[in-house]
């Protein structure tokens, strides 16, 4: 077998949810982000894993991961909608009880006409102009809206990341402004969020990338190992090149190992020439371009070939990797190839 093995620690990320469930206040319900297949982890096992460690709220991106969702969780679970009630959602909302977050008039009016009594959300726009409706749209629509029973008022913040930066207290100021007196329980805070403190938590957070092992929860514990196995191995001699483009070529009697996995399974090709991956704790240079379907890299220094090398591990997370890649370890975790083979670890804490 040639493919790459993704190792997921299902308890670590049950550990994950439950200390960011522990750091509001036991009154703040914690949800959980599953979107994107779960970051890249794969939804079924990880939304199972977490309904287990107590997540009752969960949230996607559109209808058709809620209806995938909701064949894993069986009914209970709210499975809550981001995107909000699209052209075409409403059998899927409808059918299978999702909960779509409404960003606009024409979403509530769509909510309201073809499914009355079916639950929802508001998502409001506090200053990333992103999703959600804006201050004089809802100060127009919220009467009546609020009559019609909203489950959940929410807004995200576009620099949580960052807690220096001004536009945390203004995003704050302003959802103040547009939920106080409702009555209606609110959401604020994603995983930096939650991070920025109580005053962030209000009755629900939604935290993603910190189950994951991603910063900015930098207390996380690490949920992924990537394993790419050693297809085969060559000699290379001083002055010859490997790879496209002959981008790297060899100074010295040099051991390259071919390894399986390349762009089209997600690890950029920015990391040309430009990596490590590692044997046990010894790190190996990422040599040469970055192929479709695999990599090279030098083990001159090795003692013996090995079978795979890790490029996520104890050594290297996905923020690392993103970091040499000049990108995001959310990029990282969600580029993650569908070739790859995922091994499901838990019940060994
Ligand atoms: C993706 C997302 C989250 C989760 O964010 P993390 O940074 O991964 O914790 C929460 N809320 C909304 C609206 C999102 O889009």
């Amino acid at each position: 077998m040639s493919t790459a093995t993704l190792s997921i620690d299902l308890d670590a990320i049950a550990a994950n949810w439950r200390a960011l469930d522990k750091a509001s206040a036991s009154g703040v319900q914690t949800a959980a982000v599953v979107k994107a297949d779960a970051y890249g982890l794969g939804i079924t096992r990880v939304a199972r894993a977490l309904a287990q460690a107590g997540a009752r709220r969960f949230f996607v991106a559109v209808a058709e991961e809620g209806a995938t969702l909701r064949q894993v969780l069986g009914p209970g679970p709210q499975i809550c909608i981001l995107s909000g009630h699209m052209p075409g959602d409403t059998d899927m909302i409808g059918d299978l009880d999702l909960t779509p977050m409404l960003n606009s008039l024409d979403q509530v009016t769509r909510h309201l006409e073809s499914l009355p009594g079916q639950a929802f959300g508001v998502q409001l726009d506090t200053g990333m102009n992103r999703l959600g409706m804006e201050e004089p749209e809802w100060e127009a629509i919220a009467p009546f809206v609020l009559e019609a029973g909203p489950e959940l008022l929410m807004s995200h913040l576009a620099c949580a990341d960052d807690p220096d930066h001004g536009l945390n207290e203004t995003q704050l100021a302003t959802f103040l402004a547009m939920t106080n007196g409702t009555g209606v329980p609110r959401s604020l805070a994603a995983t930096g969020g939650i991070l920025l403190g109580p005053k962030y938590h209000f009755d629900l957070t939604r935290p993603g990338i910190g189950l994951y092992g991603g910063r900015p929860y930098e207390a996380a514990r690490p949920a992924v190992t990537l394993s790419l196995p050693v297809i085969q191995t060559r000699a290379v001699a001083p002055g010859e090149a490997v790879g496209y483009s002959c981008a790297w070529i060899a100074e010295a009697p040099s051991t390259v190992a071919t390894l399986s996995a390349g762009y089209a399974d997600g690890l950029p090709r920015s990391l040309s020439n430009n990596a490590v991956l590692w044997d046990g704790d010894t790190p190996c240079p990422l040599i040469g371009r970055v192929s479709m379907d695999l990599i090279t890299v030098d083990i001159s220094h090795l003692p013996q070939i090995p079978r795979y090398l890790d490029i996520i591990g104890p050594n290297q997370s996905a923020d690392d990797l993103a970091d040499i890649a000049g990108t995001i370890g959310y990029e990282i975790l969600t580029g993650l190839s569908s070739r790859y083979t995922r091994r499901y670890y838990e019940g060994t804490a």
